[in-house]
């Protein structure tokens, strides 16, 4: 392909809101362009790049035997009422969703769970027809609440979702096993470095579940992982063991004590220094929107008795942190977010800061993170304004409230088997970052079960369809590899998704050898399966072209110049400055070519 035929314009600059590499390089490179937030045109270089990765996603699907199909875009909110997902995701604003011309309404699909059980539920009528794994890439809406960071998270991106259909849940992880391996393949074909995470299976439900994180600091996850373990997983999920905390010494009468403009546990450290930050309790105040039929599910009760919304108080150690994510699961939530100060007021009759857990009004429900768990003779707030509670104890001055895992794992926590079995007695934690790429989930029957979709068993019974969910964000991809494998100068592709494997660029176009030259390795290098783009636009200077070739980062470069009439090129990889290049011969130069995209699997 000759350079010169294409559309091709790059900026000297990044528009000042690209914040992150990738962002910044692929709008300098002209791979992409705003059309609204997370609205964008995919540019023909970045679109060939997109290309490649879904060829190698279709490839490893394929070989897992998952037969591809397309479902679309547009879904009714009847399929969303039957799995009792539209509530949920309308209150999340997630949802792009309008009216019809004949009044109903629909909405641009986030995910395809509802549509792809609705088909199935009318293919599938026995045992004999499964298992199956069906998939699809298309283009996905989600209006999200900050669409940032280019391809990373727009509102609307190339998706690959998989689905599977199995007769029992035994057989249902064995697809989520083979599934897993697909993923580990296409990641690996992609040239990413990667982490499986242990994940929180979110709005989609279910059971099990991994999300795939390239490693990059610039990543919007936090990851726990455990070196000595293996353990890794996503904070919004993962576990630890906590340091104990500091015993309480003398057992004293629990007694007020006024604390003026004490709001936060440095300050009340400052007023107490003898007491230790373990012994320091804080009570937090949520608004909670609650999942009515869901809970209603859980507890057996009406949907009709259950609050759509309340506030609870939470307890936790004032060296820890609560976690939003397990705090919703366990609430059976929509969403929890911080009590306003009207609310904190009516709950606690003081200002905000000085929450706790005696005195509470009684429609707000009390719970504590399981760091309270041993805290003796601790401080806590009094509600009523600059006061606080000291030498509280548990069982003897309230009881201790309904306790669960609500913390959020810090760096230098033990992972939970440190000192059983092999794992050494000082494994620890670290909080690391990644960009989530990939997400595997058992479903189980969540959405058989609303949306019957059954099947008749080998003993002639009818039992709900046993699913998993998979997904790839196709474009996140892209932007992923440059996050990870770019310089100051631009971009490096990974060599198989880059967006051409080679770049030959000529230093004089019109000099009859460098022509000839030229002309014969592309020829020989298209023969030979290889696409090769050919920069021979005559009004650029070789400086210019140089500049384009490193910021779109094609990773092997052929340059022509001088000694074109040796037949001898300069070899000058994206990669390896000065020390990686070398003059060879045109031969050498495309054998080169021809071996590392075979060696990479590039087809
Ligand atoms: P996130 O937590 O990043 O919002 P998610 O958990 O909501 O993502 P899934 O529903 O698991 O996403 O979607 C499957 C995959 O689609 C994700 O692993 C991610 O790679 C990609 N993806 C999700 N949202 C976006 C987005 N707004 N832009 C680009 N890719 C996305
Ligand atoms: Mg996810």
């Amino acid at each position: 392909m000759k350079l010169s035929k294409q559309l091709f314009v790059t900026l000297r600059e990044a528009p000042a809101d690209a914040e992150v590499a990738s962002h910044a390089l692929m709008l300098r490179a002209g791979f992409l362009q705003q059309v609204a937030a997370g609205i964008y045109v995919y540019a023909p270089m970045l679109w060939r790049v997109l290309q490649r990765i879904e060829g190698i996603v279709r490839d490893e699907h394929d070989r897992a035997d998952c037969q591809e199909m397309l479902m679309p875009a547009i879904q009714p909110r009847d399929l969303w009422e039957e799995s009792g997902r539209w509530d949920r995701y309308v209150s999340e604003g997630i949802l792009f969703h309008f009216k019809e011309r004949k009044g109903g309404e629909v909405c641009l699909g986030p995910t395809h769970e509802e549509v792809i059980t609705n088909y199935v539920k009318a293919s599938v009528q026995s045992y004999k027809q499964l298992p199956v794994t069906l998939y699809q890439i298309q283009t996905k809406f989600r209006d999200e609440i900050r669409p940032r960071f280019g391809l990373m998270r727009g509102r609307e991106f190339i998706m690959k979702d998989a689905y599977s259909f199995d007769t029992s849940e035994e057989a249902m992880v064995e697809s989520y096993k083979t599934m897993r391996q697909v993923y580990r393949n296409i990641f690996t074909r992609c040239g990413l470095r990667f982490t499986p995470v242990e994940a929180d299976s979110g709005a989609i439900g279910g059971s099990g579940s991994e999300e795939f994180m390239v490693d990059a600091d610039t990543g919007e996850d936090a990851i726990a992982v455990c070196r000595a373990t293996g353990y890794a997983a996503n904070l919004e999920k993962a576990k630890s063991r906590i340091p104990a905390p500091a015993a309480c010494g003398e057992v004293l009468a629990m007694h007020k004590e006024p604390t003026p403009g004490a709001t936060t546990c440095d300050a009340l450290l400052e007023m107490f220094p003898e007491l230790p930050m373990t012994r320091l309790l804080k009570t937090i105040l949520y608004h909670v929107s609650y999942d009515v039929d869901t809970l209603a599910a859980r507890d057996g009760v009406e949907a009709s008795t259950v609050a759509t919304e309340g506030v609870v108080a939470v307890m936790c150690r004032g060296d820890r942190e609560l976690n939003e994510t397990k705090l919703t699961n366990h609430l059976c939530a929509l969403k929890v977010e911080l009590a306003s100060e009207d609310e904190v007021k009516a709950a606690t009759g003081a200002d905000v800061g000085y929450a706790g857990p005696i005195g509470l009004s009684a429609d707000v429900r009390l719970f504590a993170d399981e760091s309270v768990n041993g805290v003796e003779g601790f401080l806590c707030g009094g509600n009523e304004t600059d006061t606080h509670y000291l030498d509280v104890h548990f069982g003897r001055d309230l009881d201790q409230p309904e306790t669960a895992d609500f913390g959020t794992v810090q760096a230098g926590d033990l992972v939970v088997e440190a000192g059983t079995g092999d794992v050494p007695a000082d494994a620890a934690i670290e909080i690391t970052r990644g960009i989530e790429v990939g997400h595997i989930f058992q479903l189980g029957t969540k959405y058989s079960e609303s949306m019957s979709a059954s099947f008749l068993d080998v003993d002639q019974k009818q039992k709900p369809i046993w699913m998993g969910c998979y997904g790839i964000g196709v474009s996140r991809v892209a932007a992923s590899a440059i996050e990870q494998n770019h310089d100051d100068a631009g971009m490096i592709w990974p060599l198989e998704i880059a967006p051409y494997a080679c770049l030959m660029v000529q230093m004089k176009v019109g000099d009859e050898a460098q022509d000839a030259l030229c002309q014969k390795i592309h020829d020989e290098l298209t023969a030979a399966g290889v696409d090769v783009l050919w920069d021979e636009r005559k009004k650029v200077r070789p400086g210019a072209k140089f500049k384009d070739a490193d910021l779109i980062g094609i990773p092997l470069r052929i340059v022509v110049g001088r000694d074109a009439a040796d037949d001898q090129v300069e070899w000058s990889p994206r990669v390896g400055g000065d020390d990686a290049k070398e003059v060879i011969t045109s031969a050498d130069a495309i054998e080169r070519v021809v071996t590392a995209c075979r060696d990479a699997g590039r087809r």
